[in-house]
């Protein structure tokens, strides 16, 4: 299977999350979290995105340079097995050469301090996502869960309105109903919910309503199914359980929107019988025995994602 997995927290997962605790032990090509690239590679195709995030305990100044180090050493320590990708025709070519390709998302406009020079650095490092907030309010916008009646402020639609000149895709999740639509007003172009669910089938607030899947749809975006089992249901969370979200987003005529977002290593339970990215498939499995077609499961867990990027770099543009 062909898979394009729009956003994982691995690489805070192998500097030791000081959330959960001890040091994983393990590299970017194999360790005991969620996803590594060997498991990636047992797929036809692989592509991640890496988010760039952190607590406020590692000092915000500190995470874009300590993320963006460390994924540069794994870069070049794995570099038979992964290439550091900026666009599509990038990522083909690393598909070609049977190497994973390696996408970077910032989470959270605070890791940047919210600066304009700091997004352009990053767009310049070939940092290809903006994702305005996480789940703590930051000094552009209220969250999901934090300032929840606060949009963009000024600075945020800057942010916005920059990220889309410097050809990154903006990312609504975590962000606040208003600054959603905030952001929906702004976007000439796609922009995506990297990992969110249907708050239709599962009332959480980290989760998109119709009319917001329906205005990433017709921007031309994409919206990841998040596997966080928080965000899919109340309790026995299974495969089914995010069937009904992925079926509930294609009633909606998500068939070019639909895509995957796991959060592997951002969460802390998954569905049951699911480990990490070596059980992504069952999803699909589960999908095609119910009929779904090749195309339509090539579209969702790889394609519709991959469409969203640019082409080509910026810098390789005539
Ligand atoms: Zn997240």
């Amino acid at each position: 299977m062909k898979l394009f997995d729009g956003h994982c927290d691995t690489l805070l997962g192998l500097l030791g999350n000081p959330r959960s605790g001890p040091l994983p032990v393990g590299s970017l090509y194999e360790n005991s979290l969620h996803v590594d690239l060997k498991r990636g590679l047992e797929l036809d195709f692989y592509a991640q995105v890496f988010a760039l995030f952190g607590f406020r305990e590692m000092g915000f100044a500190d995470v874009f340079d300590t993320l963006y180090g460390r994924f540069a050493e794994e870069m070049e320590a794995c570099r038979d097995s992964v290439s550091f990708c900026r666009s599509r025709s990038e990522a083909e070519a690393a598909g070609k050469a049977h190497k994973a390709a390696a996408f970077l998302s910032i989470e959270g406009a605070e890791v940047i301090g919210c600066r304009p020079e700091k997004l352009e650095e990053a767009a310049e490092k070939g940092v290809r996502g903006f994702g305005v907030c996480w789940n703590r309010a930051n000094e552009i916008t209220g969250t999901c869960a934090e300032d929840t009646d606060r949009g963009l402020g000024p600075k945020g639609r800057e942010l916005v309105r920059l990220a889309e000149e410097l050809r990154m895709v903006t990312d609504v999740s975590h962000l606040s109903d208003p600054g959603f639509w905030d952001v929906e007003k702004l976007a000439g172009g796609p922009f995506i919910a990297s990992h969110s669910n249907s708050r239709a089938i599962h009332p959480h607030p980290r989760n998109l309503t119709d009319d917001m899947f329906r205005a990433i749809r017709d921007h031309g975006g994409t919206v990841g199914l998040n596997l966080y089992a928080l965000f899919l249901g109340e309790e026995n969370v299974t495969v089914e359980t995010v069937l009904r979200h992925i079926d509930h987003f294609l009633d909606l005529g998500g068939e070019k929107t639909l895509a995957v977002g796991g959060d592997l290593d951002g969460c802390e339970q998954l569905p049951e019988g699911i480990a990490g990215l070596q059980d992504v498939h069952l999803i699909r499995d589960a999908l095609a025995q119910r009929g779904y077609g090749e195309e339509l499961l090539d579209d969702i867990f790889c394609n519709n994602l991959l469409r969203v990027l640019p082409l080509q770099d910026a810098a390789h543009k005539e």
